[in-house]
């Protein structure tokens, strides 16, 4: 697996796990300045644990869309530049601001992904790395109009939730219907579930149709 520069594999409680370097946000366990970066709490590290070809190789500009409180974000942003955190719910915003607060490359917003124009003015427009986890229905289309802050050679990193888009159908066949949908706006390179880190979950990477 090729980690981007600034994740490695360490050691935490005896299990060989990512980590990055960086303040402490959630109580991760920690190991001198490099704290835990576990797959089970995040479909980035579960991607790259697949060693899937995230294309990431660190320092890149990035929108991340579904911030939650920061638990992921808060790792991409230290080994990245850049980082955009969009973020609609304000009760995780208030917490995702502990994160921001360590770390300078880190900028929240308490914006709707389904509405880019409202952080359009912020958001620098050759974006590297578009990561996304809105776990919510039309997680595609979200994907698709924020396909304009990507960089013509950027990458989208996706995870899927089936059971946002339908608690009622066959995970694969949602998944199916997500990725035509996706297709509108970007070409598909590879995609893998993400089990047994998270169940019903599909990681993405795509890059943007030319
Ligand atoms: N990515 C986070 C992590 O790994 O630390 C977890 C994200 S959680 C699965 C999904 C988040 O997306 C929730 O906090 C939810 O409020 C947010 N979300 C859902 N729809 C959104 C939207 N349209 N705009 C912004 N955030 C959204």
């Amino acid at each position: 697996m090729t980690l981007p520069d600034g994740v490695e594999r360490r050691t935490f409680g005896g299990d060989d796990r990512l980590a990055t370097k960086g303040h402490p946000v959630y109580g991760e366990p920690t190991d001198g300045d490099w704290r835990c970066w576990d797959a089970r709490r995040s479909k980035l590290a579960a991607m790259l644990e697949h060693g899937m070809d995230t294309g990431l190789d660190g320092g890149e500009t990035v929108l991340y869309l579904g911030a939650a409180s920061g638990t992921t974000v808060s790792h991409v942003a230290d080994f990245s530049g850049p980082t955009y955190a969009v973020e609609f719910a304000p009760r995780p915003t208030r917490d995702l601001l502990d994160a921001v607060d360590a770390r300078e490359n880190l900028f929240p917003l308490l914006k709707d992904a389904r509405k880019p124009e409202t952080y359009a003015h912020v958001v620098e427009s050759d974006v590297e790395v578009l990561v996304q986890d809105v776990a919510t229905r039309g997680q595609a289309r979200v994907a698709c109009e924020n396909a304009r802050f990507l960089r013509e050679d950027g990458r989208l990193l996706l995870a899927i939730k089936a059971r946002s888009e339908d608690v009622a159908s066959d995970p694969e066949t949602v998944f199916e219907r997500a990725l035509d949908t996706l297709r509108e706006g970007y070409e598909i390179i590879e995609t893998r579930r993400l089990e047994p880190f998270h169940v019903d979950h599909l990681g993405v990477v795509a890059v943007p149709r030319k």
